[in-house]
């Protein structure tokens, strides 16, 4: 399942992708070229926009009441299923699936205690970001946890 939001729902994106979700994001683009992206690329349109929602099907409107609101929605409606093992497979920032790295590589491109104290790290192909499991991390899962509720 793969979603497109609109420029409205950037940390809703943000989340999808944390869950491991291909997730487009789009900014000052019109209707129409939303609704191609999302008919060409078979992505889900998550949008704040009633008009837009209404233009295509395959997407939902989703209210301005939270994030965790608006993603129990769509977990809710799309049954979507949370797996531990999707988490942070994929760039917050620009969407590519990132890659396990050498402990050796990163060192002096994150903070020494996090080198330190973390024996694996995965980059981002695009944008070079490095990720590890860290205590960022950990309050994800506690977020995520809480959405399941
Ligand atoms: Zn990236």
């Amino acid at each position: 399942m793969k979603f497109i939001c609109d420029e409205m729902l950037g940390s809703m994106a943000k989340w999808l992708r944390i869950l491991g979700y291909d997730t487009k994001y789009v900014k000052n683009m019109k209707d129409e070229e939303i609704a191609k992206i999302a008919r060409e690329e078979e992505r889900i349109l998550l949008t704040r926009d009633k008009k837009l929602a209404s233009k295509f099907k395959n997407s939902i409107y989703l209210e301005n009441n939270g994030l965790k609101n608006q993603l129990r929605r769509i977990i809710k409606e799309l049954a979507l299923e949370i797996d531990d093992k999707n988490l942070l497979t994929r760039c917050i920032i620009c969407n590519e699936k990132i890659e396990k790295i050498d402990k050796e590589k990163v060192k002096g491109m994150v903070p020494e205690h996090v080198y330190e104290s973390h024996e694996e790290f995965y980059i981002c192909p695009k944008c070079k970001r490095i990720y590890w499991i860290g205590t960022h991390f950990k309050n994800m899962k506690k977020f995520i946890e809480s959405i399941k509720l």
